[in-house]
């Protein structure tokens, strides 16, 4: 074929749009920075790994059933939530991972012209699914490194249909009250969804943490995503999920991609839920590690955000970018966070006590460098 140029078929909305690129094996990050082990702190994943019920479930799943489609729809999880909430069946919509998710409701309710409101410093996913759509995403500025109630409220107009509210925020950890939240929908109305993202919520021990479930009655225009990622230690698997009231889930589901949760991450899901020991024990190490972190922090002087989930923010006096390579060279992978428009800071995951101390360790001496190998002018 001659001179195919695939430009002149591409949206504007695409070309000016660049692919994500996530990090690599690290059998390749090995060689590449010449390390013998990586301390992934970079994806706040649970490094206790999954329940121990679902590592039951996982191991005795039959081979055989590789080659039998799923279920369609994650049938016994969504019986097995409902009866945990004290909801319908139908009013859990799984997907492959709460990022698929993201996508369902935005292609259920929003065409061109159209707006989603989300804060600019936060899981950047729902402002790409809404610009690779071809949706405009309003940004509001954090107040406090918080989501900004009257910040967003300002934002409506009518054509916004969503906006996204991190409860706890990745990666600020703050997060909303009751009453804030409560408030929030109130003011809202039912002009707009909005969709209160809870993937940390099993890390939070405040009792004031509002549980988005308990409020979907009250607000029929609310959505709730959570995740078996981040405390059920799923995240190989992609499981995640919705839940509203009935009338929008139903209106979800319609854009969903169905059979895309496969059958192992169903049945480690539905037996994670049954582990209230793992849960106990990751918050034990959430606990001990941040205490951890922000002592040696602070005797290095560096700046912190630490909230709520498994995760802290800190400042560095050097480029995040050059910090995250330096550090690879010591076996520690964080998150560089110029891409949350943070410069200069990193996140890492809050991990057992041998992860946080290597990570200190290898901080403290990628800052005790000269200052122009940290490049600085
Ligand atoms: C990790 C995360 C998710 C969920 O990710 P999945 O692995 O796709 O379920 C959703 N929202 C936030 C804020 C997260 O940090």
């Amino acid at each position: 074929m001659d001179g195919f140029s695939p430009d002149i078929l591409v949206p504007e909305h695409i070309k000016a749009f660049s692919a994500y690129i996530p990090s690599k094996p690290d059998d390749v990050l090995k060689q590449l920075y010449g390390c013998t082990r990586i301390h992934r702190l970079n994806n706040n994943e649970n490094a206790l790994g999954p329940p121990g019920t679902a590592c039951a479930a996982i191991m005795g799943f039959p081979a055989v059933q590789g080659s039998v489609y799923p279920s369609g729809d994650a049938y016994h999880l969504r019986g097995k939530l409902a009866q945990r909430f004290g909801m319908h069946p139908d009013q859990f919509l799984a997907g492959n991972g709460a990022n698929e998710v993201i996508g369902f409701v935005i292609k259920a309710f929003c065409r061109e012209g159209d707006n989603i409101i989300t804060a600019d410093k936060t899981f950047a996913v729902y402002e790409w699914v809404a610009e690779f759509s071809g949706i405009e995403a309003r940004l509001t500025p954090l107040v406090d490194h918080g989501f900004d109630v009257s910040g967003m409220l300002e934002r409506i107009d009518p054509r916004t249909k969503i906006l996204f509210v991190c409860n706890p925020n990745n990666p600020t950890g703050t997060w909303w009250n009751r009453e804030t939240l409560c408030g929030f929908l109130d003011r809202v109305g039912g002009s707009a969804l909005v969709v209160v993202d809870e993937a940390y919520r099993e890390f939070v021990e405040d009792p004031d943490f509002p549980d988005g479930l308990a409020l979907v009655p009250r607000y029929p225009n609310l959505v709730v995503f959570r995740t078996f990622s981040k405390m059920y230690g799923l995240a190989g698997l992609r499981i995640g999920y919705l839940a509203g009231s009935r009338e929008v889930v139903d209106i979800i589901r319609r854009t969903c991609i169905v059979y895309s949760v496969n059958s192992l991450a169903q049945v480690a899901a539905l037996a994670a839920l049954d582990d209230e020991e793992h849960v106990e024990r990751t918050l034990e190490m959430v606990r001990r590690g941040r205490s951890f972190l922000h002592r040696e922090l602070n005797g290095l002087g560096l700046p912190v955000i630490s909230g709520e989930g498994n995760f802290l923010m800190v400042r560095l006096p050097m480029s995040d970018s050059l910090a995250y390579r330096k550090l690879m060279t010591r076996g520690v992978m964080v998150r560089a966070m110029t891409g949350f428009r943070f410069p200069n800071w990193i996140r890492v995951t809050i991990s057992q006590m041998e992860a946080m101390e290597a990570f200190v360790e290898a901080l403290s001496s990628i800052l005790a460098e000269p200052a122009q190998e940290q490049g600085r002018p």
